[in-house]
């Protein structure tokens, strides 16, 4: 190990919160679908800076969008206008279809916080008292890590050790219809709020209807359905926002992740039913909307929305799902390969069960980054302009990787 990055280990190691496990190498510079480390060794790139770099690394479009901003103007915060986050904003109702409104901010997690408050804004408005203004989500969820947020993620691995946490909240299984109908059957809640493909959860699509009768059990009860489509959406399932392919319209979505393909930007776009239920001073934030994040989001969202990306995607869907399904056959390593688009997860083997993490530490060893999405299923999420090179080179490292399992 070169001697910077044994220095930057230690730096790591000495004064870093201990939140995250990251593997004893340090990223250094990155061209497409490929990084280098700090010792000059290669990888390519299936995980993507978590389903956020949907571009690759070091895209020039985008690099040009971000140093021409830089040069022009960085912030000047929401008390005043400046010309990209309105453009964006104008973009994003275009290319949604169905809102109206948005809200920029700077995470995942804070684009869910405007939901959560929004719903339960628009709630108060129509006279439902704090009891009647109960939030559904689902088992398996990730919305996030504030204390609401984390409150939202049906996952007690998030939440244990935080308490109290804010009340108002329910939880049901994902893609059971019943339960959710009988969570709402005492009219008590204001909003439903789901992954259309469940990601940190194990890479979990919405069973097909399912959306569709989320949404008409959310209309017989007066509540707003709201997506979160921060890991699923901008094309990462091949239409631009996934619940498109489940035939459904939300009321609120939030976006975050690839929304920015690398710089960091949230958004919250609101539908008829609930436009202005957010009044003047009643939210905000000093960031969101900076003039950076935006002009490198509108470069990226009109690159991400378009016919050559959506097929680049199946494309390569196709070829990543047949590589894991020739692994398996050789190997029977996986129980299922799950998931749409360039999202996709292959269910560890019951014989392998909880052994992601090793598998991802052999995967960085052989030259792949890698993710896991809990314990027993391993998540790709490639930039969706990987090559095809690119797709078959990691698929070959992936089998070699896979051999820690024999
Ligand atoms: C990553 C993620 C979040 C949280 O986003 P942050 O930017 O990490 O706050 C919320 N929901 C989903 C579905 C996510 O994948």
């Amino acid at each position: 190990m070169d001697a910077k990055t044994k220095e930057l280990l230690g730096i790591a190691q000495a004064f870093c919160l201990p939140v995250y496990r990251q593997r004893a190498m340090v990223l250094e510079r990155g061209q497409g679908s490929r990084v280098w480390d700090t010792d000059g060794r290669q990888y390519i790139d299936f995980a993507s800076g978590i389903a956020v770099c949907a571009l690759g690394h070091a895209d020039p479009g985008l690099v040009d969008a971000l140093s021409e901003q830089a040069r022009r103007l960085w912030h000047v915060s929401n008390v005043f206008h400046s010309e990209p986050p309105l453009r964006l904003a104008a973009e994003l109702v275009a290319a949604s279809g169905f809102a109206q409104q948005v809200f920029l901010c700077n995470s995942g997690a804070e684009a869910n916080e405007a939901a959560i408050k929004l719903v339960r804004r628009h709630a108060a408005d129509r006279g439902r008292s704090p009891e009647r203004r109960v939030i559904v989500t689902a088992r398996g969820s990730f919305h996030g890590r504030t204390l609401a947020t984390v409150t939202a993620t049906a996952q007690p691995g998030y939440q244990e050790g935080f308490e109290p946490l804010p009340g108002g909240f329910r939880y049901v299984d994902f893609n059971n219809l019943a339960q959710l109908q009988a969570a709402m059957a005492a009219g008590d809640v204001c909003a439903v709020l789901l992954e259309p493909v469940q990601g940190e959860g194990g890479v979990m699509p919405a069973a097909e209807g399912y959306l569709q009768g989320v949404r008409a059990l959310c209309d017989a009860h007066g509540a707003l359905l709201v997506l979160d489509e921060i890991q699923c959406g901008m094309g990462r399932t091949g239409p631009l926002f996934a619940h498109q392919a489940d035939g459904v319209v939300p009321d609120v979505m939030t976006l975050a992740k690839a929304l920015g393909a690398g710089f960091p930007i949230g958004a919250m776009l609101v539908g008829e039913a609930a436009a202005n239920a957010l009044p003047f001073g009643s939210h905000g934030t000093t960031f969101g909307g900076n003039p950076l994040a935006a002009a490198v989001a509108r470069a990226a969202l009109a690159r991400i929305d378009s016919d050559a990306m959506r097929e680049n995607v199946e494309r390569q869907s196709r070829a990543l799902r047949k590589g894991l399904a020739a692994i398996n056959a050789d190997t029977g390593v996986f129980n299922a390969i799950r998931g749409r688009g360039l999202m996709l997860g292959a269910v560890l083997a019951p014989a392998h069960a909880g052994r992601a993490g090793e598998v991802l530490d052999a995967a960085a060893a052989q030259g792949l980054l890698l993710l896991q999405a809990g314990p027993d299923v391993l998540r790709f999420v490639p930039a969706l302009t990987i090559g095809d090179a690119d797709v078959a080179g990691g698929l070959e490292r992936l089998a070699v990787a896979l051999r820690v399992l024999a």
